[in-house]
């Protein structure tokens, strides 16, 4: 009989999405955060459902081959590095899977997956941290959220962020402290720090500090920027962001420069990008090249072709690709990703590339009516993937290629679905591992245009 707070042993066989192991107990699966596949374990049900049921890990039985220890005193607390303490031969394994198990199912698509790319060195990877600030049992917790909750696990220290994020934390709680800076409440509404943010170049080392606050000014900010400026010499950009707002969405529409820049400036595939604090630039450099790499191999340009590179942030794609085609054309939702990309051409002397602030399910379908026969469509969208009207407009753009980047197997499964009917046969699939650690996966499409 399974029932809810029966204790069983289970064989860990697979990893759901959000990386919980899944073991069966009389054929019926039970998901247990911090199981990996191959753990023998003994687990306590906690809630069942009409398909799977919750457990909670008691004890590992046998430990799995592709188990490591954690390198985490946060793991399994904080809602990050799902799958820390899988082999990371086994975490690239698992993302080959889930790709594959996507694209098959929900997409129908049969084309084999390529082996995903993975780092050497999977750890220190990311170059923007988000950090929600609260108070976690009366304590002043500047980290990230718990899994499953909105409850804050302070942290000092993460190991998959640059070690500048760590001073930074402790910076930020000794001026809250001393300025008895009231914190944001996420139930209230009241209080006025709410988020930390930082990036940082990982070429350049340039940094920029973002606090998002509840307001529109902060006690004694000459004096933080004083402090932050003596501790950081590649500090480029203090901001102070206002969101008054009651939501999820971490940042607000101003931003106030309280020292510096409003941007900051990296370099990446041998092109300079500024990157503003709006502004989506990929969090993970080193892969990212690899990414790009493969998405300019893929493009295979002959020098005179027009490119149409869709949800182009601040341009890396389209610079990389105008430098070898005719011409490229970004299209961009966010103004100042946009004026970022035209800087960025500016900045590198690449003068055929031409952007558009506007969504693409609005622009495209008037971009297809007009004269404009881009050969090559790259896009790269949000999680959501495509809307429908962007598909459509593709296809009636008629371009030889389409290079679709994601970073979501399942939306990507079903847009590939409705380009394959439409024409287009997906060549090949090369995941790309942007987001060692964690279940998140990047993934790399050619399509090309089936000729009748
Ligand atoms: N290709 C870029 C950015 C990819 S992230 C890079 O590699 O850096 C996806 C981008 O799509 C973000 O910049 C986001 O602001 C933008 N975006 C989101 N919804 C959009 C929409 N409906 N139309 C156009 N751009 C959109």
């Amino acid at each position: 009989m399974i029932k809810e707070n029966k204790q069983c042993i289970v064989v860990i066989e697979d990893l759901t999405h959000q990386g919980e192991g899944v073991g069966k107990i009389e054929g019926f699966p039970l998901f247990i955060a911090g199981a990996v596949p191959g753990d023998k374990v003994k687990v306590k049900i906690i809630k069942l459902k009409k398909n799977f049921g919750l457990a909670e890990l008691v004890k590992i039985i046998k430990p799995s081959e592709d188990r490591v220890s954690s390198i985490c005193q946060y793991h399994n607390l904080c809602g990050g590095c799902q799958t820390l303490t899988l082999d990371y031969e086994a975490q690239l394994v698992f993302k080959e899977k889930r790709v594959k198990d996507a694209l098959r199912r929900i997409g129908k698509i049969d084309t084999a997956i390529k082996p995903v790319l993975g780092m050497e060195n999977p750890h220190r990877y990311r170059n923007k941290a988000q950090f929600p600030i609260g108070y976690s049992e009366d304590k002043l917790s500047i980290g990230f959220f718990q899994r499953g909750s909105h409850d804050i696990v302070s942290i000092d220290d993460c190991k998959i962020q640059h070690p500048f994020n760590s001073k930074v934390i402790d910076i930020i709680k000794n001026y809250i402290r001393a300025n008895n800076v009231s914190i944001y409440n996420e139930k209230t509404g009241k209080g006025l720090l709410r988020h930390l943010i930082t990036k940082i170049g990982f070429q350049t080392q340039e940094q920029m500090v973002i606090l998002v606050i509840n307001g529109d000014t902060m006690p004694n900010e000459e004096e933080l920027a004083h402090t932050m400026t003596q501790t950081f010499p590649n500090l480029k950009s203090l901001v102070i962001n206002t969101n008054t707002k009651k939501t999820n969405v971490i940042m607000g529409m101003n931003n106030r420069v309280v020292y510096g820049h409003n941007y900051i400036t990296d370099t990446l595939c041998g092109l300079e990008f500024q990157i503003s604090p709006h502004a989506f630039y990929q969090v993970n450099p080193v892969q990212t090249e690899v990414l790009y790499d493969q998405v300019v191999k893929l493009a295979d340009l002959k020098g005179d072709e027009t490119v149409l590179d869709l949800y182009c942030g601040i341009g890396t794609i389209s610079l990389l690709l105008a430098q070898r085609a005719g011409k490229v054309i970004g299209v961009e939702s966010v103004e100042a990703a946009v004026e970022d990309a035209r800087i960025n051409a500016e900045n590198n002397q690449i003068v055929n590339t031409e952007f558009y602030a506007a969504n693409a399910e609005k622009i495209l379908p008037e971009l297809a009516s007009q004269s404009v026969k881009p050969e090559i469509i790259v896009v790269d969208p949000p999680r959501k993937g495509c809307d429908k009207e962007v598909l459509e407009a593709m296809v009636k753009l008629n371009p030889s290629k389409i290079i679709y980047v994601s970073c979501n197997p399942s939306t990507l499964a079903r847009d590939l679905r409705f380009l394959e009917d439409n024409v287009y046969k997906t060549e090949m699939v090369q995941p790309v591992d942007l987001f060692p650690n964690t279940v998140h996966v990047e993934m790399v499409v050619l399509m090309s245009r089936v000729e009748k």
